[in-house]
């Protein structure tokens, strides 16, 4: 049984929930604890009595904490890879990319640690001296999906804890074994008790405690849409800070001057690798005329080749859909596009039982052709792996298209002209965008976030992370 970190104790819950491995339903990952709204409580009462001594630890302290769980998590990145294929059903190499990922994110904020600066002003008025300085918030509620089982909690604690806050965190029910992995982590490398606790439980039971609990100064979400709407009526409500990550609907767009082999790539990987399941995932890829025909029969021909079985069998692609419902939801939309008039050219079929006869929620990924802009498919985020290509007569039509989504998040294009890749990078409306290279896929040291309905407020990551972790403070001395 893995149990809930409170106030620097393993604490049994009032439920148990079961991990189960989504490439093989008979396959138990494990039990874990669900806390209740009393525990969460507790958890929130013991980072607000840890604050006052976190606060003021030096930067060596902290420094030293966020680089000892770095070099855990990075020389473990094989075993807790496999725990995170296990549960979540990407794909091992993809898996152990995004444990590397945390641990590298551990170390990059260790050393933001180290560098909280300040600046001085000169004031207005003579004799004055004005500093400006960022303090910690004070108790931060962290809140995660079930996509980045450790990447995400590790880019929302690693620079919370930096900076000097103290941590309730609600991990993602279906993926609680990298969370709790981390827990563990930070636990042995010897943060003080309080400082980080982790309430796996229930968003409409410990999610909820943690928004209208007036202990928590602030709110970091990803999820979804709706969950990310609850999220910010319930701060706004009572002034806490809050930081939402939510949906995507990224748009790829393939030009007549683009490497057909760059666009397929790009297409399929973001389109397709970890099961879609990517906020960043490209689902609607936009291609003038001039190279639709040839860029849809390369993308066809290289789904034949994509193997979707276990997520840690070696050479498998694609590995399954996280749990029922959400292969539901895939298989509901494949309906909806065929309903809508779209061309289901290739895949969409669910797979009961992988190579090995293993029971399991695997969906072969689906290319939707002929599709309008206007249709649910093109609109909606599905979450899965399903492309749709919408035509566009030329590159001022194919950004209009781009852009026409309530989204915002990345924004890719494929093309050899300078021209349009500059004027892309300029007017494309999303927080990122790439050139020649997967809608998903990004550096661990550079602001993420996007636009539109997919985000609110600051940045993460990087050195944008501060805008949401720290307060401002400006000081006025006459000497
Ligand atoms: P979700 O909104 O269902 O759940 C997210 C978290 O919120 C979970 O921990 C859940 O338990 C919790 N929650 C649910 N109800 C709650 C409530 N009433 N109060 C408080 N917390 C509550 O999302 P999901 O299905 O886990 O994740 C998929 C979504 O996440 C997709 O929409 C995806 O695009 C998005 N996502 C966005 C980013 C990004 O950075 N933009 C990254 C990854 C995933």
């Amino acid at each position: 049984m893995h149990r809930n970190l409170i106030n620097g104790e393993w604490v049994e819950g009032a439920r148990v929930s079961r991990n189960i491995n989504p490439s093989d339903t008979r396959d138990l990952v494990g039990e874990y604890a669900q806390a209740d709204a009393a525990q969460a409580r507790q958890a929130i009462a013991a980072a607000r009595a840890a604050f006052a001594g976190w606060s003021v630890t030096t930067p060596q302290q902290r420094f030293d904490l966020l680089d000892a769980a770095g070099s855990e998590i990075l020389a473990r990145k094989a075993e807790l890879g496999d725990l995170l294929a296990r549960e979540e059903g990407k794909t091992l190499p993809e898996a152990i990319g995004e444990v590397a990922r945390a641990g590298n994110i551990f170390k990059f904020f260790a050393g933001e640690a180290l560098r909280v600066g300040g600046e001085v002003i000169g004031s207005v008025r003579p004799g004055v001296g004005v500093e400006v300085t960022r303090e910690p918030l004070g108790v931060v509620g962290l809140i995660t999906p079930w996509n980045f089982p450790i990447a995400i909690p590790a880019w929302k604690l690693a620079p919370a804890l930096a900076f000097g806050n103290c941590v309730v965190m609600k991990p993602a029910d279906l993926v609680p074994g990298s969370a709790w992995a981390l827990a563990d982590i930070l636990h042995r490398a010897g943060l003080p008790k309080g400082v980080f606790n982790l309430v796996m439980g229930r968003g409409s039971e410990v999610g909820a405690v943690l928004l209208e609990d007036k202990g928590v100064d602030a709110i970091s979400f990803t999820g979804s849409v709706a969950t990310g709407q609850r999220v910010a009526a319930a701060c706004a409500a009572r002034m806490a800070k809050f930081q939402l990550e939510m949906g995507g609907k990224n748009p790829f767009v393939v030009l007549d001057d683009a490497d057909l082999a760059v666009a397929v790539n790009c297409a399929v990987q973001s389109g397709f690798f970890s099961t879609g399941q990517r906020c960043t995932a490209s689902s609607r890829v936009i291609v003038t005329e001039g190279i639709h025909d040839r860029f849809v029969a390369a993308v066809a021909e290289k789904m034949k080749a994509l193997k979707v079985d276990d997520a840690r069998k070696a050479g498998t692609d694609i590995g399954p859909v996280v749990d029922s419902a959400q292969l539901a939801q895939d298989l509901d939309y494949i309906e909806i596009g065929r309903k809508e008039g779209a061309t289901l050219a290739a895949g969409g079929e669910a797979i009961e039982r992988n190579a090995d006869g293993a029971p399991g929620f695997y969906l072969r990924p689906a290319l939707f052709t002929e599709t309008t802009p206007g249709m649910r498919i093109n609109r909606e985020e599905i979450f899965g792996p399903v492309i749709s290509v919408i035509r566009a007569k030329d590159y001022d039509e194919a950004l209009a298209l781009a852009n026409d989504t309530p989204f915002g998040l990345s924004s890719g294009i494929a093309t050899t002209s300078l021209k349009h890749a500059t004027h892309f990078k300029r007017h494309a409306q999303a927080g990122m965008v790439m050139v020649n290279l997967p809608t998903a896929g990004v550096d661990y040291h550079v602001p993420f976030g996007g636009r539109k309905g997919s985000s609110y407020g600051p940045r993460e990551q990087g050195r944008y992370a501060a805008e949401f972790y720290t307060t401002v403070k400006t000081a006025y001395t006459l000497a």
